[in-house]
């Protein structure tokens, strides 16, 4: 290998966010050996025939820089599955303390707060999108060692298709064409939703999944297309939990207090805040138990359930959101998004899907070996 033909896989190696010699590389780059002579190339990419060229553009003799390697990361991903309407845990781990670390995942910043105290373990939370077609792509992140030099790290992988069923409900027509007096309170409720879900507290997941917040089974499912009344909404953002009105609603996992008040569509309402962007969301609550700002444990009691704002009957809505992407929170319930996992593991339950597989890949990131099946 030239030492040009080095160059220009580290250089396509940092456009695509990647750390040289990670396993998710399709071209795997070979280190520079250290001291060894770098050729700088010209704005026209010709190389000057004594490989050098001065800051003012002449050519003459420089002495060109040690190269600086960057950190290398590994970056592992734990979901149930990775598919629409699913959240997706990122996990970094160092090889040495890091200042700080930032992330992307299907187009959103993923923000990352440290497991341990010492910065060499983080973790973010990812989601994808119920709308997000089927295909290859590639969890980044970008970091800095305490000495300032520069970590990468990056993980392939391939969402999976998904379909939603539909259904129609019947519901006081009010709550499907709301009357113009209430306009004014459905907006404000919008921008008090929006700034909580644009929050990321520094709370890092605990070891232990989630509970159900109640012990009923879901009637109706996350996602589904809905009909109110015959007139088109968007889709189902949570599970419908069976409950009479008065059971007690528990916390999902342990977080803050967001929200703990009525609001117009969802009647009685907690949003609970469990760190770095992750949300669980508890809706039509005929009492609530919980102040706004209150600190509290997985399996606390928060509320009563109830048939409060826009509802079929008495049940608990719960939702789940990162940031303002909603998730079917029953994946929050599975033990493997949670604690600690091999390093550089894709841990997903795709096995037992029965969905065809996605396409075959197309980005020149996505390595076979990564990519779960
Ligand atoms: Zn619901």
């Amino acid at each position: 290998m030239t030492t040009r033909t080095i160059l220009g896989a580290i250089v396509t190696s940092l456009v695509l966010g990647l750390a040289p010699g990670t396993a998710t590389l399709a071209t795997p780059a070979a280190p520079v050996p250290r001291g060894a002579p770098v050729a700088p190339e010209t704005p026209d990419g010709s190389v000057a025939p004594d490989g050098s060229v001065a800051p003012d553009g002449s050519i003459g003799p420089v002495t060109p820089a040690p190269p600086v390697a960057p950190v290398a990361l590994d970056v592992s991903v734990r979901a149930r599955s990775i598919d629409p309407g699913e959240p997706v845990r990122i996990a970094v781990t160092a090889p040495e303390p890091l200042a700080e670390l930032a992330g992307t995942f299907l187009g959103r910043d993923v923000h990352f707060v440290r497991v341990a105290g010492d910065g060499t373990r983080w973790s973010g939370w990812g989601v994808v999108e119920l709308d997000r077609k089927p295909g290859p792509t590639t969890v980044e992140v970008r970091g800095r060692a305490a000495d300032g030099r520069e970590a990468l790290g990056a993980r392939a992988v391939q969402v999976r298709p998904k379909a939603f069923p539909s259904e129609t409900l019947k519901v006081a027509e009010k709550f499907v064409t709301p009357p113009p007096e209430v306009e004014e309170r459905i907006a404000r409720e919008r921008e008090l939703t929006a700034a909580i879900y644009a929050g990321r507290r520094d709370l890092a997941p605990g070891a232990a999944p989630f509970v159900r917040p109640v012990p009923g089974e879901a009637s109706s499912r996350f996602g589904t297309r809905r009909l109110y009344n015959g007139k088109p909404r968007p889709p189902h953002a949570g599970v419908d939990l069976r409950a009479a009105t008065g059971t007690p609603v528990k916390a999902a996992g342990p977080g803050v207090v967001a929200l703990a008040r009525d609001l117009y569509f969802a009647g009685g309402t907690v949003i609970l805040d469990h760190g770095a962007g992750l949300f669980t969301i508890y809706a039509h609550l005929s009492k609530l138990k919980v102040e706004e700002g209150a600190t509290v444990e997985a399996g606390a009691t928060i509320a009563l359930s109830g048939a409060t704002g826009r509802v079929t009957g008495p049940h608990l809505h719960w939702g789940g959101r990162v940031g303002d992407v909603v998730f079917d929170p029953r994946a929050l319930l599975e033990a493997k998004l949670f604690g600690e996992a091999s390093p550089g593991a894709v841990s997903t339950d795709q096995r037992r899907r029965t969905s065809r597989s996605a396409p075959p890949s197309r980005s020149t990131s996505a390595s076979p070996a990564s990519t779960p099946r």
